[in-house]
Order: structure tokens, then sequence, then C-alpha cells
């Protein structure tokens, strides 16, 4: 039993975005190269009645997998007892079924019953205690896959980074983001705060963010409002009732939001990114769905343009730098978002202690 993260984008019943398929691909031909019966089972989406249907579309096409159109039950057992050594079954988005959230131990024996070993391979979703993560390896041999162990090894880099080190942070929600800041702030030479969390300083420093887009936290006295160590962009661009401009970040008037950064930004950051021994990155500096997405692509030609080891992440982060084609320019891109930033913080996930628990057992 493989639990993987297949979470990509879909438009129209067709995957837009394979970045986290084709990660999950090692570990299923390792599997199956060496004779196991593959069963998949991953989530999808927000709203549990999505389908994990045109994943399957792409994986079918990249490893020959069937389709089952539930997570448990008759018709799944079926399926299973008709694998032969070396096949992939795909069954459906586990959070079709309300236990895989809940995590209790009933739904997670009945997964387990599939299958003799567990293998975690979706590191972006093992910031989740849900039961395929944390329930099912308390009943089978539990084990890694190796875009989960790329991931460890690659994001503990960036907890001990060579320096000057550099952390970008962007996108929105500084409650969830915020700890991270004040836990970096003393392992980084800089960290550059952006996207809409930067609005949180700027309303902090007394300035009018208008109707800009802010989190539930209040900046207000904080010490990062005179750190030297933590930067928010010098401008901004503003969209309003008369249109777009670019202004300092003191120009905002009560009619106007903030949705991107400026060019003198880039400028700020240019040398910051050029000398870099470690660039971490997470969020996209702009509104970047919206159209606001230059300051973010600009950012990514920078950093590809780096000699620093660079590691970023987030599924919108990603998309921007896949969006311009500069990939490979990066050390590592990592396949998460929420899991990228409590492995940061915390050091581990729960999916780690689940898995460490069993191998104890066994052991
Ligand atoms: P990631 O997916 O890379 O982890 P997040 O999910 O934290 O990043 O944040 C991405 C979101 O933040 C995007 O929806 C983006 O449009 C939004 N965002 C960034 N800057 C702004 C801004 N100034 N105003 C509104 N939304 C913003
Ligand atoms: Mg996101």
């Amino acid at each position: 039993m493989l639990r993987a993260s297949l979470n990509v984008p879909i438009e129209n019943g067709v995957v837009t975005n394979r970045f986290r398929i084709v990660r999950a691909l090692p570990t299923i031909n390792y599997l199956r190269q060496h004779g196991a019966k593959v069963i998949v089972i991953a989530h999808i989406g927000r709203d549990p009645g999505e389908t994990l249907q045109p994943v399957h579309q792409v994986l079918k096409e990249s490893c020959g997998a069937h389709f089952v159109s539930s997570v448990t039950g008759a018709t799944v057992q079926e399926a299973v007892s008709k694998l032969v050594d070396g096949d992939v079954l795909l069954l459906e988005n586990l959070r079709q079924d309300d236990r895989e959230k809940a995590a209790g131990d009933d739904f997670a024996k009945e997964l387990s019953r599939l299958a003799d070993l567990y293998v975690n391979d979706a590191f972006a979703a093992s910031h989740r205690s849900h039961s395929s993560i944390i329930g099912v390896p308390k009943y089978l041999p539990s084990y890694f896959g190796f875009n989960f162990i790329h991931e460890y090894e690659e994001l503990s880099k960036a907890m001990k980074p060579n320096h000057p080190a550099l952390f970008i942070l962007g996108g929105a929600k500084f409650e969830t983001k915020l700890p991270l800041v004040e836990q970096y702030v003393d392992t980084y030479d800089t960290i550059v705060v952006g996207g809409a969390l930067a609005n949180d300083i700027y309303k902090a420093k007394g300035h009018e963010v208008g109707r800009s887009l802010v989190s539930d936290v209040d900046m207000t006295g904080h010490a990062f409002l005179s750190d030297p160590k933590v930067q928010v962009p010098v401008d901004v661009v503003v969209k309003g009732p008369n249109g777009v401009r670019t202004i300092t970040p003191d120009q905002v008037n009560a009619e106007e939001s903030i949705l991107d950064a400026g060019s003198k930004t880039v400028e700020q950051l240019a040398p910051l990114v050029a000398e870099a021994k470690m660039i971490l990155w997470n969020g996209p500096l702009g509104n970047f769905e919206a159209g606001f997405g230059t300051v973010t692509k600009e950012l990514a030609k920078l950093i590809a343009e780096s000699p620093g080891y660079s590691i970023v992440g987030g599924g919108d982060t990603i998309a921007a730098i896949e969006s311009l084609g500069v990939e490979e320019k990066f050390n590592f891109m990592s396949t998460a978002g929420g899991a990228m930033l409590t492995f940061l913080e915390t050091g581990t996930l729960p999916a780690i202690d689940a898995v460490a628990q069993t191998s104890a057992k066994a052991a």
C-alpha cells in the first residue's frame, strides 16, 4: 500500500500540472519492478466529492495503473484480488470517506487489510494526522518512499544553511507563517517577507493598506518592524478605482489593494539573491492568479541565475517557476506547501513518528 501525494491541479477533468505525479513514479516503478502489487492511496482537492479519475488517466499512461472508484468495500477487495505481480491499482480519493480525516482506527484497519506492507511517499500530505498517514502504519510494516526521503534530505539542508542565507517568504495567512519567520530569523541572515504577508507589516507600521488582503495577526510593536534582517518590498503595485500604479508602501489610499511588489523590489532582491549561498523560498510575492505575477517571476529568474543553493516549495510558487521553464536551474523543488513549512518549523512530521514507531516495533 503506497500513500502517494497526487493532489494536482485539475481543470475540466484534466490534470494541468503533473509535477507531483512525476515525483511519485520512481517509488511506484521500483515497487512494480520488484514484483509488488501496488495499491496507491491518495487524496485530491478540498471538496471531499472530488475524484482521482483525472489522475488515473495520467497514471494509466505512465505505469498502466488500474482504477477503482471506491476507497473501501467489496469492489476494492475484488479489484485487489485480481492484481498480478507488478500491477498498480489506484483507489478513489481517500477523503470521499469522512473517516480519513477523522483518523479513527477502524478506517486505518480496513485499509491495512488490503496490503502486507505500507510505504509513505506522500511528504506533501504528511503534516496531516489523517488515517492514511498516521493510522495505517500502526497495522503494517512501514517504510518511506524515494520522494519522501529526498524531501527530508533536501529540506534538512535548509535548516542548516551556509551563509549568507536568504529566506523569502510570500503568499498569504501570516498567522500560519509567522512562527517560522520568528524561528529562522536567528538561522538566516536576511528574511524577505513578501506577498500579502507584507501587508500586515505595512499596516503595523501605521501605513494605510486600503483593501489589501491582511491576516488575522496583529504585528503592532513586533520586533520585526525595526529588525534590519527582516525586509519587506520597497515598492508595491496597487489597484484601485483609478487603475493600477506602482508606489512606495506609505502611499496606498483607502480604495486601493496591494497586489504585487514593484521593480525597485526586484533591485532590492537582486544582490541578496546573487550573494546568497542558500536561498529558501516559499510563497508568491503577488496575487499571481489575478495577473500580478511579475515580481514572482522576476524572483524566479534571479534565483535561477544565482550560484547559491536554492530550495523552493509551495504549489503556487512551483507553478510560477514552471511557467518560466526554469525548473532545472533550482537545486530542489519541494512537492510540499504546508508540510514543507511544518517540517522546517518542527524538524519532523506526524508521518515520521508514525512510521518510526512501527519500525521500532518490527526491530
Ligand atoms: P504557496 O501555494 O506557494 O505555498 P500560499 O498558498 O501561501 O503559497 O499563498 C499563495 C496565495 O497568496 C496566492 O493565492 C496568491 O495570489 C496570494 N497572494 C500573494 N500576494 C498577494 C497579495 N498581495 N494580495 C492578494 N493575494 C496575494
Ligand atoms: Mg497555496
